[in-house]
């Protein structure tokens, strides 16, 4: 029986013990860093937009379908928190992969900020929130195709009306997809661990804003031909009533490139950013291609 068992088992066996060293080695460094920077990011967005400022930007929140009450709210955030835990579990385990490919020099991260200037160590935040503009656009429509949505996207897609709790309100299948970005582009380009470091709590600070529920962009930024390319909160909020369009994250480049950025956009900007509360979403469509 152990000759039949053995050649099955012996990997698993192996497996097992490497990730349980691994886990050891990387675990409370993985911990300290995605927990930290959830909670810290969704709860100074929350306090900020919706407590602190929440007298001054009142005319400016993104109205929602029908009547919230406090319950149907409360009930909403635990959820997102709910799901933003396990895809805190899911980073930080593809984390514990991700140190110790590095450790074995399958992703070109380095230490030595002169390596390979300075122009290059900052300039790679940029290159990197280029690269994730557009692997998220993409990666972001994929997971719309009815294939795979069931099994990805739909929770995220459970909050119609976004607070900045739903920032990894995720299924697990969505968390490690946006987790890739970093191993993929640390395959290719190398990566400063600072730069690393700097580019996560920028990105999740970043979407924590574009689930703000309030909009947070000037009056007459999102017309302009520059700031414009900007992505406000009001083009992901209309990401979520609608379930289309709209697929970008920092940037609106790729929705304007391709044609899916909703028609009534810049009106409804315009609309929140006047305090005009007359402006209500349009008609919804129900489904979630
Ligand atoms: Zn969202
Ligand atoms: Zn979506």
């Amino acid at each position: 029986m152990d000759a039949l068992f053995d050649p099955i088992l012996a990997p698993i066996v192996d497996f097992a013990s490497w990730f349980l060293g691994a886990a050891e080695r990387r675990l409370g460094t993985s911990v300290r860093f995605e927990a930290t920077r959830y909670f810290s990011a969704t709860l100074a967005v929350f306090l900020l937009v919706w407590i602190v400022f929440e007298g001054s930007l009142k005319a400016r929140k993104i109205p929602a379908r029908g009547p919230r009450t406090f319950e149907a709210r409360s009930r909403q955030i635990r959820r997102e928190i709910f799901y933003s835990i396990s895809s805190v579990f899911v980073y930080m385990t593809m984390s514990i992969f991700l140190f110790e490919g590095a450790a074995d020099g399958i992703f070109k991260f380095y230490h030595d900020p002169d390596k390979y200037g300075p122009l290059y160590k900052y300039g790679s935040f940029f290159i990197l929130i280029l690269v994730h503009d557009a692997y998220f656009y993409w990666s972001h429509r994929a997971m719309h195709h009815p294939l795979l949505f069931k099994w990805t996207h739909a929770v995220h897609h459970r909050t119609k009306d976004p607070t900045p709790f739903t920032a990894y309100a995720f299924a697990p299948g969505e968390a490690a997809v946006n987790f890739m970005i970093i191993p993929l582009y640390a395959l290719v380009l190398p990566l400063h661990d600072m730069t690393t470091v700097y580019f996560l709590w920028f990105q999740i600070f970043r979407n924590a804003m574009a689930h703000a529920g309030y909009e947070l962009m000037p009056r007459g930024w999102a017309r302009h031909p520059i700031l414009g390319l900007n992505s406000s909160v009001t083009h992901h909020h209309m990401h979520h009533e609608k379930m289309t369009g709209n697929y970008g994250f920092y940037f609106t480049f790729w929705d304007r490139l391709m044609g899916t950025e909703h028609k009534d956009y810049l009106d409804r900007v315009d609309a929140i950013t006047a305090g005009d509360r007359r402006v209500e979403p349009n008609a919804i469509p129900s489904a979630g291609g």
